[in-house]
């Protein structure tokens, strides 16, 4: 267990981070005294998520904040007893796909059961606005705070997106009109409460733009001292040149980088990873505001569209359809697929993960061999018909990366851990699908797997990855620290089984040792069940 310092050297410690917060310090006799507090979480080791040693005590809460640490009293409307365990900030998911899912499932199901209080949407160049049913990022807090919702939400502006809205879905130049209309719009969102913009560059529309295209717009972003996070253009021939485009384009701009969910994909590219790092590092060297993120797998999830070339993927759904249909362009497409699935290892590591179509439904969960062996088609022919019947729109998971590369990653001092998935959640819609099992389970395998079994770094610095790393990529304020004046998002966990428990045959399972999670002081999740209150805002 992580050394306990005493209380002297803690107020010690904390004088210090609260100086170097801005904060100034608290006067621990005069709120313990004369304040009676909301929430008290007594007999807890509090990891304030600064990476330092953990200390005992208890944390007072009031109004939503954090109003007390140490040695409190206990004069509190209600005491949650911690027995012994970690009191933790809330974890910071800070590359989600939630989106639209708050709307199906509010609590956040998949998220708030292991830990996450903060979400963060609108990744890989996809956003829920300005389209459809929200046109600004404003539109769509506004939704949630109507609905209310389990965890703290904000969300990026996808330049995917923003192309759809005012360029089209077609590989054609953005005119000058086209990056007026786009910058105007981006900075407008970022007025609203984007936290940046994301890129999606191996997905359509996104990817047509060109390098010079994506500066001008991370110009506005960086205007407004947002973060830009991307899904680069290739993860895995040509990853190392994606890298040095990331880099380039932020450099060029002037923004800050968050690459997302960092890999060297296929087992011809494992041994690229510390070539990854390499670039990264002297970017950071050189000056560059420069940071990564990963789910802790060597499973990766998109869709099964990926299997047809980016050409071939414009216009509407209906064109690509015509392709899948038309002989000659299917005949390409195919060669392009069966190519790419040699290159992961062979059709047996890519498992179809969804499917509407009643018929389909029984090729859930099984890869690809599997599904042909079932129907009697080789793998392309089966992939066209599946992604003809279904739309284009099917989901898969694809066995390509390396456990070696993903703890290079996650022990790097620029690694964070993410989910990059959507709430999901066991009951309703959501229930229909087989998510990756990151839905469910990224955060405490994380602590519980890589941090505490395979003792990657101790359980502080884990937390510091979960909680003020992420905060402070996303210029959050007043989370993802155990700090005086904070929000009180808060996680119990206990450090010795906490552990994910969903796979990618049963993934929705919730994760074990999670035992309390608040968010804004609101009890959301006690003795590892939901309470039903809601409590999150727009961070
Ligand atoms: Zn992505």
């Amino acid at each position: 267990m992580a050394n306990v310092i005493s209380r002297r050297g803690f107020l010690k410690s904390s004088l210090v981070a609260g100086a170097a917060l801005g904060l100034g310090f608290y006067d621990s006799k005069k709120l313990s005294v004369n304040n009676r507090f909301d929430t008290i979480i007594s007999n807890g080791l509090i990891y304030t998520g600064d990476g330092k040693a953990p200390i005992k005590g208890a944390i007072g809460i009031k109004e939503g904040k954090i109003a007390a640490i140490g040695s409190i009293g206990d004069s509190a409307d209600r005491i949650i007893d911690a027995k012994g365990n970690a009191i933790s900030p809330g974890f910071i998911d800070i590359h989600s796909h939630t989106d639209g899912n708050i709307f199906i499932s509010p609590l956040g199901d998949s998220k708030i059961y292991q830990g996450i209080t903060t979400d963060i949407s609108g990744n890989c160049g996809d956003s829920s606005f300005p389209k459809g049913k929200w046109n600004s990022v404003e539109d769509y807090y506004n939704d949630i705070k109507k609905q209310r919702a389990g965890f703290n939400v904000r969300s990026y502006i996808g330049q995917g997106t923003l192309r759809q809205v005012v360029v089209g879905d077609n590989n054609v130049p953005a005119t000058a009109a086209h990056m007026k209309e786009m910058k105007s719009l981006l900075a407008a969102e970022m007025e609203r409460g984007a936290v940046g913009m994301t890129c999606g560059l191996e997905y359509t529309p996104g990817s047509y733009a060109t390098t010079e295209e994506i500066i001008e717009l991370l110009k506005v972003v960086a205007k407004y001292d947002g973060l830009f996070a991307i899904h680069m253009r290739n993860e895995d021939d040509r990853v190392e040149e994606a890298v040095a485009e990331s880099i380039s384009m932020a450099k060029a701009a002037g923004v800050r980088l968050q690459i997302s969910h960092l890999k060297a994909q296929n087992a011809n590219n494992w041994h690229k990873a510390p070539q990854l790092i390499k670039q990264i590092e002297a970017a950071s060297r050189e000056g560059l505001d420069i940071a990564f993120d990963r789910y802790p797998y060597i499973a990766f999830s998109t869709g099964l569209s990926v299997f047809i070339p980016m050409q071939e993927r414009q216009g509407t759904t209906d064109e690509i359809i015509a392709r899948l249909n038309n002989e000659t362009s299917a005949k390409a497409i195919g060669e392009y697929a069966v190519a790419r699935i040699k290159r992961l290892g062979g059709a047996q590591n890519v498992v179809v993960t969804s499917a509407r179509v009643p018929e389909n439904k029984r090729f859930i969960g099984l890869n690809i061999e599997e599904c042909c062996k079932l129907t009697g088609l080789e793998p392309w022919p089966f992939i066209r018909k599946l992604l003809v019947e279904e739309r284009v729109s099917v989901d898969m998971i694809g066995f390509a990366m390396r456990e070696e590369n993903v703890k290079l990653f996650l022990s790097h001092p620029l690694g964070m851990p993410i989910t990059d998935a959507g709430a999901s959640s066991p009951i309703g819609k959501l229930s229909e699908n087989m998510p990756h099992p990151r839905a469910y389970g990224s955060f405490p395998r994380f602590l519980g797997k890589y941090c505490r079994d395979e003792k990657l770094m101790d359980l502080s610095k884990g937390i510091q990855k979960c909680t003020s790393l992420p905060a402070s990529r996303l210029k959050l304020k007043d989370r993802g620290l155990l700090t005086v004046g904070y929000q009180a998002d808060i996680v119990v966990f206990n450090p010795d089984t906490i552990i994910d428990r969903a796979t990618f045959a049963e993934p929705h399972q919730f994760s074990a040792g999670i035992e309390h999670v608040l968010v804004n002081g609101v009890w959301t999740i006690k003795n590892g069940v939901a309470t039903g209150d809601l409590g999150g805002v727009i961070a």
